[in-house]
């Protein structure tokens, strides 16, 4: 007999678990690192040299606001070409199997939903949409760049650095006078936002519920590619935990949740996944 792949150690174990089906995704940014979407956190991470965008700086400091889509504006071409990897394919592949039920996503790539998985909580919120902090408007963010097309016909600033989680890039200070900004049509003027939750912002009250309940129906909880440092996704591994819900992480590198995990790979989403969904799909 010979040994599997070390990589691959682990995976029989899941494909048990997962073919009980219904079992809940939970994705963090791991999951979109092979897309060329960047993790804060994760062995790549660019938390050091980029700060990312807080709901304080964001609603209070018109400046700030200003910065990060003038930013946002030459970081959406790149997260716009963004395209699901190997790792959603395969969500998909096991959700329409049946194996997982609902994916909850701490990804605000909208990337699980491109690759044709289907129920996905954007727990983050996603960068496809705007929500006006004056009115509530929830716009399409496609529309609103043919707006700052028109709006910033010769914007054309240097940019060497990837583009950041956020979906912004950096830019040079004295670049950002020359951008100009568009506001709400809905209600005339109220200042855009994307429709995440930024670092510092708390997710909808109803969200949570919502996802708590998920957990609650699940067979098993598995995590994908998140070090499950924000409280935000982590609180559903305490949660699934203490009702004795099976929780499986998969992940490059050591979680938070490890401790509370019934089952741990540390290896490559790229190639855990495909084969987990050969084996249940
Ligand atoms: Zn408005």
């Amino acid at each position: 007999m010979t040994a599997a792949p070390v990589a691959l150690e682990g995976v029989p174990a899941l494909a048990d678990l997962l073919a009980d089906g219904g079992a809940l995704v939970l994705s963090g940014a791991g999951l979109s690192t092979d897309s060329g979407i960047p993790d804060y956190r994760g062995a790549t991470g660019s938390l050091r040299r980029h700060t990312p965008m807080t709901w304080q700086t964001f609603t209070r400091d018109p400046r700030g606001r200003h910065r990060y889509w003038a930013r946002s504006f030459v970081g959406w071409r790149q997260i716009g070409d963004a395209r699901p990897n190997a790792g959603h394919r395969a969500v998909a592949a096991l959700q329409a199997a049946g194996a997982v039920g609902e994916v909850i996503t701490q990804n605000v790539d909208g990337l699980h939903q491109a690759a044709g998985a289907r129920d996905v909580v954007e727990l983050h919120g996603g960068l496809d949409r705007t929500v006006c902090l004056g009115c509530g408007d929830v716009a399409d963010r496609a529309a609103l760049d043919v707006r700052l097309r028109a709006a910033n016909p010769g914007f054309r600033p240097e940019v060497t650095e990837e583009v950041n989680p956020d979906g912004d890039v950096e830019l040079p200070e004295e670049a950002l006078d020359g951008f100009v900004m568009v506001d709400c049509l809905a209600c005339g003027g109220g200042p855009l936002k994307p429709d995440v939750v930024f670092f510092g912002e708390t997710v909808p009250r109803d969200r949570v519920d919502h996802c708590f309940g998920l957990v609650d129906s699940a067979r098993s909880l598995l995590v994908l590619g998140s070090s499950l440092t924000v409280m935000s996704g982590y609180r559903f591994v305490i949660h699934a935990a203490k009702r004795g819900i099976p929780v499986a992480i998969v992940n490059s590198g050591p979680t938070r949740g490890d401790a509370k995990a019934d089952l741990k790979v540390d290896a490559p989403l790229g190639a855990v996944l495909p084969e987990l969904a050969r084996r249940v799909a």
